[in-house]
């Protein structure tokens, strides 16, 4: 996008179009501003004009410009937080409830991707959590055990038993997740964006919000050629904010992440790597990620930026990768490679904000945008429709509060992906 290769890389040579969406130009007004065209805004501006609301979304670049257009796919049940370890950081009730929500998330996706008609390769197959080595595997069971007693369909599968799932050997063991599996992300963005057309948001991109005044009783956000006056705003940027409300970026470490896509696997080779399709990530420190997309390609993913040494050492290592989970794979050649920042937050949980009288976001998702932003966006619609208290929804409303040494920690996962794939690639 924006004539970058490796901003959005497979996904945009293979998504379905956007909907047309012209910048906006002169004076605008509308119920609800919001600001941001990935999941959570389009899921916003959907749910709110379905309940009579007017909406309009103004997007600083293209719709799936940020994470939404760039992920792996990993249309997940939950956060990494272990469940136990999510209701001891929010409290019996809302850990519940955010459990629950989350939980239900992916299948809210498909539902979405059924009633829009979204073309956007959706396989609702489950995901694999793989297990890298013993600690691993503890890792995986204790997450069986904890998600089972909440009665979710997760089945911990030992050595043997992963091994046919995975096509692979390397792995201790895996957490089949039933209520998962995987989109193309950037063709789901722009089917929410068409859905959202057609029940009467307005879009426009290429329209960066600069400013945000009150104005009466509501406010006027400024662009480089109009404005938009709005009774209420909401801000969907999350990893990808810019220009406005920084307090959402300063509470945010990035962490990047890459993903590489070979060409189409050979009808015999796709038999065996993965025979359900499932989306695949491991318990390692620096995890990996791997999925197909609809036509057999193997898109691998794992944490780093592809820039400067970056792009090499990254890529010297993914074939090595590649090559060592799967050895039937033989020489790997990738035909795409693209990588974005992942926002991460100081308890990996996301937020509720109210930024100001009438300014709501959600954001913070730590690399787990697809169902949550879903989920997140028709509660917002719900919240500002009135239908949901700010006490009902599933996080506490809380002020954004700056992570201490914040561009240090991001610049430290870039360098360490570095090394730990600069020794893996060697040896
Ligand atoms: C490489 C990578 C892999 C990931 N893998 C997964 C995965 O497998 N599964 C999963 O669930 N999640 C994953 N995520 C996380 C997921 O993509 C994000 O959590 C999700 O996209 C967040 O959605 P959002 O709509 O809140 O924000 P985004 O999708 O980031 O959209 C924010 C938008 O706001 C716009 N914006 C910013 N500032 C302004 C402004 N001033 N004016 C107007 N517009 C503005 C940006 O241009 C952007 O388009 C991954 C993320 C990355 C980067």
């Amino acid at each position: 996008m924006l004539n970058d290769p490796r901003s959005h890389g497979l996904w945009e040579k293979s998504a379905p179009p956007p909907p047309a969406t012209p910048a906006l130009e002169g004076e605008a007004q509308t119920d609800v501003a919001v600001i941001g065209a990935g999941y959570t805004g389009l899921s916003t501006a959907l749910h709110l004009v379905e309940q009579g609301i007017s909406a309009t979304v103004i997007e600083a670049a293209e719709i799936g410009f940020g994470g939404a257009g760039r992920n792996v796919g990993l249309v997940n049940a939950g956060m990494w937080v272990m469940p136990e370890d999510l209701i001891r950081t929010l409290g019996t009730d809302y850990g519940n409830r955010l459990l629950d929500f989350l939980g239900a998330g992916p299948s809210y996706v498909w539902e979405m991707v059924r009633r829009h008609a979204i073309d956007c390769e959706a396989n609702p197959v489950g995901t694999l959590h793989a297990g890298d080595g013993k600690k691993g595997f503890t890792e995986l069971t204790e997450r069986a055990r904890q998600w089972q007693a909440r009665g979710a369909p997760v089945e911990l599968m030992g050595k043997a038993e992963a091994a046919l799932a995975l096509g692979t050997g390397y792995y201790e063991g895996a957490l089949l997740d039933r209520r998962a599996g995987t989109i193309q992300p950037l063709a789901y963005a722009r089917g929410l964006a068409h859905a959202a057309v057609r029940a009467g948001a307005v879009i426009h991109t290429s329209t960066p919000a600069t400013g945000i005044a009150r104005d009466g009783n509501g406010w006027r956000i400024t662009t480089p050629r109009g404005a938009l006056k709005a009774g209420r705003v909401v801000l969907a940027t999350d990893a990808y904010t810019r220009l406005v409300m920084q307090d959402i970026a300063r509470q945010q470490v990035t962490l990047p992440y890459f993903n590489m896509a070979t060409r189409p696997l050979p009808e015999d080779v796709v038999r065996q790597i993965l025979p359900g399709r499932q989306g695949v990530w491991d318990t390692r420190e620096v995890l990996l990620s791997f999925r197909y997309d609809a036509q057999n390609r193997l898109v691998f993913g794992s944490v780093g930026a592809l820039r400067n040494t970056g792009t090499a050492i990254h890529r010297a290592w993914a074939k090595r990768a590649l090559r060592r989970i799967y050895p039937q794979i033989g020489t790997v050649e990738f035909e795409s490679e693209w990588f974005g920042s992942i926002g991460m937050t100081s308890d990996n949980l996301p937020r509720f904000h109210r930024l100001d009288e009438g300014i709501f976001a959600f954001c913070g998702y730590n690399g787990r945008g697809i169902a949550p932003g879903t989920v997140f966006g028709r509660a917002m619609a719900s919240f500002l429709a009135g239908k949901t208290l700010a006490a009902d929804l599933p996080l506490p409303l809380s002020q954004p509060a700056p992570t201490v040494l914040r561009g240090l920690r991001s610049a430290w996962y870039e360098a360490g992906a570095q090394l730990v794939h600069l020794a893996e690639a060697r040896f």
